[in-house]
């Protein structure tokens, strides 16, 4: 038993894996969660006014690769289940390891502060009275999918018709017969254009940057789970995600899927500016079907917008009914101080992406934009943070946490050519061997037996078997 008492803030994905590793460990918490039920995002329309998820929304990423280590999805979901699986799947892990009485809903944390040793936590009550109390520790699992971001710079020109981000988008029937324009190439642009192009009088598709999109099978087998043994194959993959070898076996990747579906700009989309891998990954499987039946067409990017006309760059010109920004997330942590948050990106610079090096005790679960799967790697994350508070496991001194994470910025930009997003990138399988070194190397130094806990391990192994 811990002396330590652990705030975890969010009852999504993030703040369930913390719940269950934390209680299993009898680290002592509280869960506070804003909504009234778990689930963050996979909560369609959740109470907590934060809800991203559109109906027609499926995990991205493969049944088998998007579970927790500790629980799998039961056997008759599907490859790519539903939102409401997800959810199920949530609601369900809570009720297995009885988490739901650890968590206190409708009650929004809306200050963290260091004061002396602790973190003095604030939050509201649902009754709206306002409460504090401190806490050894914080792990924030807030997400970061609820605040939209705009385009920038803005378009020029006004425009008078519709116009919403993907965040408020739920379902296509309101653009029935409607001249519809997406706008962005990640996937919600995908799946979004896809959604309205079947009721839509056309649905036009424009980004003002190329992205490679992959399809969700390589044969039979699930894509992600093709790319996990891959880079699982390369070892020093696992060391430098932008190295040579990365890069090699990148590339022999995207020849192969270019093969079976081939390049977004032989199918009319932007070309690419960057090469496969170094910037993020669409995943869709319908989309350049739907442009091949007519029903989503490519533009090139927006010149201006005049009234309900959209002008592109090649010199056309459309009626434009309603337009829906597909444009992302501002990373936004709205109950921290201003010192902790970096004023550029938005994010926190993290050891790991998930130890703060200037404040001890805080703690980021799922605050990464991974090519992959989210869930086993918070989980990791919890674990790694409760092997830390259990002081299992140490870390490196302030002065050499704050020069990795420079390095591991400096590769960031060469490989992506910018902040924002990609700020917070990592890549699956590099990543999850990260944490695993972080903690398999510290209990060996301090002759603690390593494989305790080493259910996140079996999932690895069983997905990086090689083909
Ligand atoms: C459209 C879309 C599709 C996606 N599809 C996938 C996918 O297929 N696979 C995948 O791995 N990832 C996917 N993601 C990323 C997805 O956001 C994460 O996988 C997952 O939802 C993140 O879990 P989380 O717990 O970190 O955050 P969230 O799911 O956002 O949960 C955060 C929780 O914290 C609570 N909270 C926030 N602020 C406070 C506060 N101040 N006080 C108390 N509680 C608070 C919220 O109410 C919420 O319940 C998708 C994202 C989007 C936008």
């Amino acid at each position: 038993m811990s002396d330590e008492r652990v705030a975890v803030i969010g009852a999504g994905p993030s703040g369930i894996a913390a719940c269950r590793v934390l209680d299993e460990r009898d680290i002592p918490f509280d869960c506070f969660e804003k909504g009234s039920d778990v689930g963050g995002l996979w909560r369609y329309e959740n109470d907590n006014g934060l809800a991203s998820a559109y109906r027609s929304l499926h995990v991205n990423t493969s049944r088998e690769t998007a579970r927790y280590a500790s629980r799998p999805m039961p056997d008759d979901y599907p490859d790519f289940p539903h939102h409401t699986q997800m959810l199920a799947y949530l609601e369900d892990h809570v009720e297995h390891f009885g988490l739901r009485d650890r968590i206190r809903f409708r009650t929004e944390v809306t200050a963290v502060e260091p004061v002396d040793d602790t973190w003095e936590v604030r939050w509201q009550e649902p009754n709206g009275e306002a409460q504090c109390a401190r806490y050894t520790a914080v792990l924030v699992a807030s997400g970061h999918h609820w605040d939209p971001r705009r385009l920038e710079p803005p378009l020029p020109g006004t425009y008078t018709g519709r116009e919403l981000h993907s965040h408020q988008y739920r379902t296509a029937e309101s653009f029935a017969n409607e001249n519809v324009l997406v706008v962005g190439i990640g996937d919600s642009a995908m799946d979004i254009a896809c959604d309205t192009s079947q009721v839509s009088k056309m649905t036009f598709l424009t980004a003002r940057r190329g992205a490679w999109i992959v399809p969700k099978y390589l044969g039979s087998t699930p894509l992600d789970q093709v790319a996990v043994r891959l880079q699982s194959r390369l070892p020093i993959a696992r060391e430098v995600a932008g190295g040579a070898l990365f890069n090699l076996g990148s590339s022999v990747f995207a020849r192969r899927i270019a093969r079976i579906q081939g390049r977004p700009h032989d199918h009319g989309l932007p070309q690419p500016d960057h090469r496969f891998g170094a910037g993020i990954l669409t995943g869709s499987s319908d989309i350049f079907t739907r442009v091949g039946v007519g029903r989503v067409t490519p533009k090139p990017w927006i010149t201006r917008l005049d009234g309900e006309q959209v002008r592109f760059e090649d010199g056309s010109a459309e009626h434009i009914d309603a337009i829906v920004y597909c444009t992302g997330y501002k990373i936004t942590l709205p109950f921290l101080a201003a010192q902790i948050v970096d004023p550029v990106s938005g994010t926190v610079p993290l050891y790991r992406r998930v130890v703060h090096p200037d404040h001890p005790g805080l703690y980021f679960i799922g605050l990464i934009d991974v090519a992959g799967p989210l869930n086993p790697l918070s989980e990791l994350q919890a674990e790694w943070v409760a092997d830390l508070l259990e002081r299992e496991v140490e870390l490196p001194s302030r002065t050499q946490m704050q020069q990795l994470i420079a390095k591991e910025d400096r590769r960031r930009r060469q490989r992506f050519g910018g902040a924002g997003r990609h700020a917070i990138h990592v890549d699956y399988v590099p990543y999850l061997h990260v944490l695993q070194r972080e903690r398999k190397r510290r209990r060996v130094k301090r002759g603690i037996p390593t494989g305790r806990r080493s259910s996140e391990i079996r999932v690895a192994a069983k997905v990086s078997r090689p083909l």
